[in-house]
């Protein structure tokens, strides 16, 4: 399942890891646009900067994201603005507004390519059309030049939809390419291939890396996806949302990028060389029966609408849903402000993750921005203490629901689901003890609590988990 924008995308060089004698001043864990572009803004500052990357630059979400930069997003603004006040909405507009500006310049100025597309909220039937009205209104009241339409040039059914003219669309593998030279150029080095594996509490932080090395840094940046330390309890508060996307040929030019209002939404772009994306079919990860039903899902919608073209690249991706919409980036707690993290943009990152990297770099360079001191107050308003809940219930019924599953189809006096030890694996999450899903779409173990994955024998993918999954030894017992 390889994305269209990771097929055919070069390696980027790799340096020597630094000499653990030798004082860093960041290190940044993390090569996807998060952790890259706050790499260059510090390196590019005059610090002295690493980024640890566990796989390859992009190999996680950056490379498979659908690469659509824009300020209308969803219904992400109503959702805000059920939880937080005006002001933390009108913040989160201007965090976003900066990060794409910056994010277009730096795409300018070392010749990465996009283009210029309107972005679409739609309403794909009448019971989605009070959720695309309403954001409609919360974005014209943000100052956004929202238009209304009730009818798109466009063949899949739609009952209206609110426009933002002028955003873009970009292939992000491009931009992670363009960064990682420039950080170099400015000092930085990039040393993809190493996982961290701990850090320690000390001052400075000390890094562990899997292949035994340590590093020092007076600041750690944790630009991981979900944050791969515990205190902060971030696993707990953020959802991991998985979902499906589709590159076909044949397509003509569809002016536009979509995406539909409703829970099982609908995402289309176009992609140079006469290429559509369609995107959607999420879930949470690790909690479905059949994934491959959700790519099957998606293709039906597409042979649908788009009857004429042929699939080149099917994929998969998470991201990470906070309680109230607005991403967690700063300071972890307890960690005397040197360990920081950056999280939950909710499938809404080429923005988000830039605005995180300029919060984080001036956080450290001691001047943050106006809307970043304002998004940094974390009050929880009682409709996001009732997200955290459910989210944490959902937790706990996958968790139960494992425990059955396991029971029903494990091998005896073994732990995990039989599958598992077929693959010579004992399927439980080396995070915090999930039971293990396969994913048949992927060929990969999910974990249905906090998001992990892993390959068929037991090394990490993705998620909050560190550590390989734990080998069968010997043979099964009688
Ligand atoms: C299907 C899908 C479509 C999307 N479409 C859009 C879109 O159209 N527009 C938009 O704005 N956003 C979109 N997004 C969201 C956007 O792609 C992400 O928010 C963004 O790419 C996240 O970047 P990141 O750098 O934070 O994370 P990542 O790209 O996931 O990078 C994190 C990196 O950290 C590394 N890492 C993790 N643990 C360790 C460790 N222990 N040691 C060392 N390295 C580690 C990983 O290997 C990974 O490379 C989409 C997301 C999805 C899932």
């Amino acid at each position: 399942m390889i994305s269209l924008w990771l097929d055919g995308a070069p390696r980027l060089a790799d340096d020597p890891l630094p000499d653990p004698r030798k004082h860093l001043d960041v290190l940044v864990v993390g090569a996807g646009l998060t952790g890259l572009t706050t790499s260059l803004l510090l390196a590019r500052a005059g610090l002295r900067v690493a980024c640890v990357e566990a796989r390859a630059a992009g190999a996680v979400t950056t490379g498979r994201t659908t690469g659509k930069v824009s300020l209308l997003q969803g219904t992400r603004l109503s959702r805000i603005r059920r939880h937080r006040s005006e002001a933390v909405a009108a913040a989160y507009v201007d965090a976003n507004l900066e990060g794409r500006e910056w994010l277009l310049r730096f795409c300018d100025a070392h010749g990465v390519g996009y283009q210029r597309r309107a972005a679409v909220t739609y309403a794909a039937h009448d019971d989605e059309l009070d959720a695309v009205q309403q954001e409609h209104l919360e974005a014209a009241a943000r100052g956004l030049p929202v238009q209304w339409r009730d009818q798109l040039d466009v063949p899949f059914p739609h009952v209206g939809a609110t426009v933002l003219a002028d955003q873009a669309q970009l292939d992000a593998m491009e931009v992670l390419g363009a960064l990682a030279a420039q950080l170099r150029h400015h000092g930085g080095t990039l040393h993809q291939g190493h996982r961290m594996r701990s850090a320690s509490t000390d001052v400075p932080p000390a890094v562990r890396l899997d292949g035994g090395e340590t590093l020092e840094a007076d600041h750690l940046v944790l630009a991981t996806g979900m944050p791969i330390l515990d205190r902060g309890l971030y696993f707990a508060k953020l959802e991991p949302q998985r979902s499906y996307v589709l590159a076909l040929d044949g397509a003509d030019p569809v002016g536009g990028m979509y995406l539909s209002a409703g829970p099982d939404a609908r995402s289309v772009r176009d992609a140079p060389g006469g290429r559509l994306l369609v995107g959607g079919a999420g879930h949470v990860v690790g909690r479905t029966e059949r994934h491959v039903a959700h790519l099957e899902a998606l293709r039906s919608w597409a042979a649908t609408w788009y009857p004429s073209t042929a699939e080149t690249h099917h994929w998969s991706a998470q991201d990470y849903s906070s309680p109230d919409g607005v991403p967690f980036v700063g300071p972890m707690p307890r960690s005397g402000g040197r360990i920081h993290v950056a999280s939950g943009y909710e499938k809404w990152g080429m923005t988000n993750a830039v605005a995180a990297a300029r919060t984080i770099s001036a956080t450290i360079l001691g001047e943050p921005p106006p809307w970043a001191q304002v998004l940094s107050d974390r009050s929880t308003s009682p409709s996001a203490a009732a997200e955290v809940a459910r989210i944490n219930l959902g937790v706990g019924a996958a968790q139960v629901a494992g425990a059955a599953r396991t029971l029903r189809e494990r091998l005896p006096g073994t732990a995990g689901p039989a599958q598992a030890n077929t693959c010579g694996i004992i399927g439980v999450c080396t995070h915090l003890g999930g039971l293990l899903k396969w994913n048949d779409a992927e060929q990969t173990w999910d974990c249905p609590l906090h998001g992990s994955r892993f390959s068929p024998d037991g090394e990490v993918l993705e998620g909050p988990a560190t550590r390989p999954l734990v080998k069968r030894s010997g043979s099964l017992p009688e």
